[in-house]
């Protein structure tokens, strides 16, 4: 079968001519080739695999083209990678591959287009589409992939347990591309991945975190992480998870799974935002729920502070898998901790004191969290599932109503400690913090609006009920 619309890019003709200068074969593989058949568009990063030098290719391809792009060479890799507008070309000798137990880095030597397909993770990656001018456009498929991507199966082109031990991040990819594409996991596949787990200790966080963010990024992120937990790779990366699967029952009462019920909440946020920490948030916003479980006799199970344990369990997770510790897990933090904060609101009627105070908590965040917990509603039975969604309803328009009068989402003192400090002639001491947080209390309260004059004409009086005098 001839696939050359896949290559209707001018810059495969500017390859396959290079190629042809040098009397070298060359082929574009893997993502690209994949992504065209399963018509996901045409990727812009584009992996040409050479028989020979990639190297040089890559010289030639960017002496060919009129702009004369920079080559970033990779010696030790005997790579090469070079920007054309918004496409990245990478460039690599066909090698072959042999593990040490211990590494996931190969012995590599000069190979054969096969020899390369070999090395490849799955058959649906290992296809490739010859660039050469006599062949220009002709499949190489020797391990049935396009039959693979038909059936969507993720098979290795090798034996699995092979393929996954000698370089054990395989595993993450697998599940990674089964939760991406919506493909299943052969069964040898699956148990190879459930027998070689505990190789995946040899793989860097960087790597693992990498694939994490994809699964999370994907339509359905619970095909993952379900993936993950049914082969025991979970309990490597996020034990944290782990411990929140099951349910317990202690005379007739029962709580629900968190594990599940986690993976539903990031389902259910994942249709409505694709703000990758904002989904962390939502597969992290129970973790301590295992740590603060506790049985009462009179009022059954409880997770007594729960949001404030997680919020502490999110900065040690980040830290071990060497996430940023930033704004970014900041933000997952608050989120963690602020998680129960609307459907306490909800629940009730929400005065507008306390939607004030859940803004100015929440600040910038607001929205955010509003989202979080509006994804958080699991519940199966529809009369309950109206009502809380409804309550939500209540509580968003109340936001929008308390913040167009008070303007509480970037609180801003309307009044300022140096003109406290004028007011009644004060050096900087405590009373300017006592009145400061006076003022805004009874913002936050809707004793006063969040306005400069009634906020001094409010400055004045609790001035002087502790004990000041005007100047
Ligand atoms: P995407 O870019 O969408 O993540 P991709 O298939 O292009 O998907 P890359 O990580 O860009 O994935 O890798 C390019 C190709 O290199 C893959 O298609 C596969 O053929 C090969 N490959 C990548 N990582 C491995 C690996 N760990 N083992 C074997 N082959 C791999
Ligand atoms: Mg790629």
């Amino acid at each position: 079968m001839n696939h050359t619309q896949a290559l209707s890019n001018p810059i495969f003709k500017i390859v396959s001519q290079a190629a042809d200068e040098l009397g070298m074969d060359c082929y574009v593989i893997g993502g690209f080739v994949r992504d065209f058949l399963l018509e996901r568009g045409t990727a812009k990063d584009i992996d040409i695999v050479a028989i020979g030098s990639g190297i040089e290719l890559a010289k030639k391809v960017a002496a060919l083209l009129k702009k004369k792009p920079q080559v970033s060479v990779f010696k030790n890799f005997g790579t090469a990678m070079l920007r054309h507008g918004d496409i990245e070309l990478e460039f690599v000798g066909a090698r072959k591959e042999s593990y040490h137990r211990d590494s996931r880095k190969p012995v590599v030597e000069d190979g054969t287009l096969a020899d390369d397909q070999n090395r490849r993770d799955f058959t649906i990656n290992a296809l490739a589409l010859s660039l050469n001018a006599d062949n220009f456009g002709e499949l190489l498929d020797p391990f049935d992939g396009v039959s693979d991507l038909k059936k969507k199966i993720i098979r290795t082109p090798l034996e699995p347990g092979i393929t996954y031990s000698d370089d054990p991040l395989r595993m993450m990819r697998a599940i990674r591309f089964a939760t991406q594409l919506n493909f299943k996991i052969e069964q040898n596949s699956l148990l190879a991945i459930t027998e070689n787990k505990d190789r995946i200790t040899i793989i860097s966080k960087e790597r693992i975190v990498d694939e994490l963010h994809k699964i999370l990024a994907s339509n359905v992120p619970s095909t993952g992480f379900s993936l993950l937990h049914k082969t025991g790779l979970l309990p490597y990366i996020l034990p944290e998870l782990v411990a929140l699967q099951g349910i317990e029952e202690i005379e007739g009462q029962r709580h629900k799974d968190n594990f599940w019920h986690t993976l539903e909440v990031v389902d259910n946020i994942s249709k409505t935002t694709d703000n990758l920490w904002l989904r962390w948030a939502a597969l992290l916003h129970d973790i301590g729920k295992a740590p603060t479980k506790k049985f009462h006799k009179k009022i059954g199970w409880t997770f007594h502070g729960h949001e404030f344990v997680g919020s502490k369990m999110v900065y040690k997770l980040f830290k071990r898998l060497r996430m940023p510790l930033n704004d970014k897990m900041k933000f997952v933090q608050k989120m963690v901790l602020m998680s129960s904060r609307p459907i306490v609101l909800s629940e009730d009627y929400a005065t507008d004191s306390a939607v004030r105070r859940l803004v100015f908590d929440a600040g910038e965040n607001v929205e955010d969290l509003m989202t979080l917990c509006e994804a958080d509603i699991t519940t199966k039975n529809p009369k309950k599932q109206r009502r809380y969604k409804n309550n939500f309803k209540i509580v968003r328009e109340k936001i929008i109503e308390v913040e167009e009068r008070d303007h509480i989402r970037k609180f801003q003192p309307p009044v300022s400690g140096e003109e406290i400090m004028a007011t009644f002639n004060l050096k900087p001491s405590k009373e300017i913090g006592i009145i400061k947080e006076a003022i805004k209390e009874a913002i936050l309260e809707g004793e006063i609006p969040n306005e400069y004059e009634a906020a001094k004409e409010f400055m004045l009086a609790k001035g002087k009920a502790i004990g000041l005098t005007p100047a």
